[in-house]
């Protein structure tokens, strides 16, 4: 191998890592910057790209549709440092004249239901026909993994590529505010940015999902065909939530059963208790490889939205998930606060050793807890 081979380019062996105890490597010496290169242009580019923006220029930047500002903005939002907050907030704030004027779509599915190639098939669609479209994730697994399902980079190649679209992968994880992170705030940039359709894509397991309907106009639920519900880990509550249904994958032999499906999800759907909003879903079909149905599932979606502002529930809900936010904020920063101080963090190993060997209760502990940290305050 390498290592008995004696090395030809005796130029390449003057780096140290080519002695003949590095084996199956070879390094080559480096060449010396040629003096074209401005080193002054070098140096103040490196400047600009370091330099913290100010709220004016986040929001210039944003209002601009300039995504590199927007994705800056949007950690920002997700940091938990109080000073990111202090800016992002102020952002937020200025941005929020300039929001609200989009479509709002919930994507939930369990997990090869299809999520992200139906997100890159009507993505592109949309664009396609002049839509400015953003994808947020809302991501469970992360706090637990650390890792990202939904941040994966080779998802959704073509959209990322689509100058009219912008691709958030998921929160970061630990994000203050659980696994929503700051996808209230980061729908709110986007819209402020000019995108008028907005994504936010969560799996189909969990709480997430009541989390994403709480931020979405419209909550479209991914399902199979032939897999059953509980396979499917969808409870009757996410079908219940749901304002229309799609069937995935009916291409490729499979469109006989995705047919039997929908009928059987149309007269499931009949026995639920009328939808508040005045819209009955529907249950459509889809190939994402084939691009079959998307007009259709598009129709859907601005059906709903007209009928919505028609009837005046489109705007009631957004009002109740501003309310909804208000509180969620309220609690949020009350647990930041009470977590963060000193005096709480001191005392409660013993707390929960106490409540641990029985000694107090589980009550009367946090009874005492939260006195002294009001106590404090006050
Ligand atoms: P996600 O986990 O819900 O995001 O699902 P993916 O989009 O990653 O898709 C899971 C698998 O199903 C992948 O192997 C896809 O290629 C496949 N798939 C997705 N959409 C379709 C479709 O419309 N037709 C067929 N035949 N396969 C699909």
């Amino acid at each position: 191998m390498l290592k008995d081979k004696p090395m030809e380019n005796t130029d390449k062996n003057t780096h140290h890592e080519n002695n003949q105890e590095f084996i199956g490597l070879q390094v080559n010496k480096g060449i010396d910057k040629p003096d074209t290169v401005n080193q002054d242009a070098i140096a103040r580019f490196k400047r600009t790209k370091t330099k913290a923006l100010g709220v004016a220029e986040y929001v210039e930047g944003i209002r601009n549709g300039n995504r590199s500002v927007l994705g800056k903005a949007i950690t920002l939002a997700e940091s938990t440092l109080p000073k990111h907050r202090v800016i992002s907030d102020q952002v937020i704030e200025q941005c929020l004249p300039f929001a609200g004027k989009s479509v709002r779509i919930g994507i939930t599915g369990v997990p090869g239901v299809g999520k992200s190639t139906f997100i890159e098939a009507m993505g592109t669609y949309l664009t396609k026909h002049g839509h400015k479209l953003a994808v947020l994730a809302i991501d469970p697994s992360s706090e637990r993994s650390k890792g990202s399902i939904l941040g994966d980079k080779t998802r959704m190649e073509q959209l990322s590529a689509d100058k009219n679209a912008f691709i958030r992968p998921s929160p970061s994880a630990g994000t203050l505010g659980g696994v929503a992170g700051r996808t209230r705030e980061s729908i709110i940039l986007c819209e402020a940015a000019g995108f008028d359709v907005i994504f936010v894509e969560t799996v189909g397991v969990g709480q997430s999902e009541t989390l994403v309907h709480s931020m979405v106009d419209f909550f479209l639920l991914l399902m199979l065909a032939g897999a059953g519900d509980e396979l499917q880990g969808i409870k009757r509550g996410i079908m219940e939530m749901a304002d229309g249904m799609v069937i995935t994958k009916a291409d490729g032999g499979n469109e006989i059963q995705a047919t039997a499906a929908k009928a059987e999800y149309r007269s499931a759907l009949h026995l639920f208790p009328p939808s508040v909003s005045g819209v009955a879903p529907d249950v459509l079909l889809c190939s994402a490889v084939n691009n079959t149905g998307l007009p259709e599932i598009w129709e859907m979606v601005k059906k709903y939205s007209t009928k919505t502002k028609e009837n005046g529930y489109f705007n009631k809900k957004r009002a109740a998930q501003e309310k909804y936010r208000m509180y969620e904020a309220i609690h949020e920063n009350l647990m930041g606060a009470f977590y963060k101080s000193s005096e709480i963090s001191e005392l409660l190993p013993s707390f929960e050793k106490q409540v641990m060997e029985g000694k107090t209760s589980a009550h009367s502990a946090a009874d005492i807890l939260l006195a002294k940290y009001f106590g404090a305050k006050s």
